[in-house]
């Protein structure tokens, strides 16, 4: 049943996304369509996953009559920016708990973060590691009185369930045999395996470095019915935010040939991912592969 306060919630802005062909020999070679969902453009600054990952959070949010939301995430966390940004647009407070010691001048990430109005709150690591701590969040109370608390990364139940939703509308609208997508906390993949029919195959790559711990969080958040999938940890390419030349270029390369802009933390990582595994034939010839470009490109021109 629809409340009062369901009604009267305001909702972040979306645009639709469209899908875009990539070409590459490897692809040719191994006779998969490739496309690519631009799910970067829905929202200027909430956007790709963040979107879907924050929007059940958000209603949550204002169902509950909270004025304030706080999260945690480190200095170049896409998380806190989205957040920042959707809290502003909706007229809320935000709070960013932050790993580590302020660094002035401020990054463009925090940069951005406190130009919403987010109070940037910075944390130790030893303290930031307690943040899931009950006795760490009373604390957090105590000093900030009430918010709607978001944990990193995004990752609850009702940030799956966004994704889910994303993931059936995607379902409903293109066709593919194949989704592939980055892994930073296996929140969206574990959405996207619970909106998807079992018929579909997902691969996951991990960006962040000995992710195989993943496999049980994703398979807890994704529950019974569902897509089969795969998560792929060789693609982190030295740990979380680490680049190296191959993936400069790589990333350079898809720009200037498929004009499709990659970030180095997330969507590169996939590319090379999924590259590899066209050539070594794990999909199979004469299907489609459809890409998540779940965002990451902060700081796009001002709209
Ligand atoms: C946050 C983020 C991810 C990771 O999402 P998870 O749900 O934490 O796995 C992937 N891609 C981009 C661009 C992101 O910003």
């Amino acid at each position: 049943m629809r409340t009062l306060a369901d009604t009267s919630c305001q909702m972040l802005r979306y645009t639709p996304t469209p899908v875009q062909k990539i070409r590459d020999p490897v692809f040719d070679r191994a006779g998969v369509q490739v496309l690519v969902k631009r799910e970067d453009l829905n929202h200027p600054y909430v956007s790709g996953n963040k979107w879907w990952k924050l929007k059940h959070n958000l209603v949550e949010a204002q169902r509950l009559g909270k004025k304030t939301l706080l999260t945690f995430g480190g200095a170049y966390s896409n998380h806190v920016y989205a957040s920042a940004a959707a809290a502003s647009e909706l007229g809320m407070e935000s709070i960013g708990i932050i790993r580590g010691e302020e660094t002035l001048p401020l990054n463009p990430t925090l940069n951005f973060a406190k130009s919403r109005g987010m109070h940037l709150h910075y944390v130790s690591r030893a303290m930031y590691r307690k943040k899931q701590e009950p006795g760490f969040i009373d604390h957090l109370h105590n000093r900030f009185g009430d918010f709607y608390l978001i944990p990193e990364g995004g990752t609850n139940a009702l940030a799956v369930q966004g994704v889910a939703e994303f993931a059936k509308m995607l379902n409903l609208n293109y066709q593919f045999d194949y989704l592939c997508c980055a892994v930073g906390t296996g929140g969206t993949l574990a959405g996207l395996i619970r909106g998807l029919p079992a018929e579909k195959m997902i691969l996951g790559f991990a960006v962040l470095k000995g992710a195989d711990f993943l496999r049980s969080e994703i398979e807890r958040w994704a529950g019974q019915a569902h897509a089969t999938w795969q998560l792929h940890t060789a693609y982190h390419f030295g740990g979380y935010a680490k680049i190296t030349p191959a993936l400069s270029e790589l990333i350079k390369k898809m720009k200037e040939e498929n004009n499709l802009p990659l970030d180095h933390v997330y969507t590169g990582k996939l590319v090379a991912g999924v590259l590899d595994a066209a050539e070594a034939g794990r999909f199979r010839r004469g299907t489609s592969v459809l890409l998540l470009h779940s965002g990451g490109l902060q700081s796009p021109p001002e709209i």
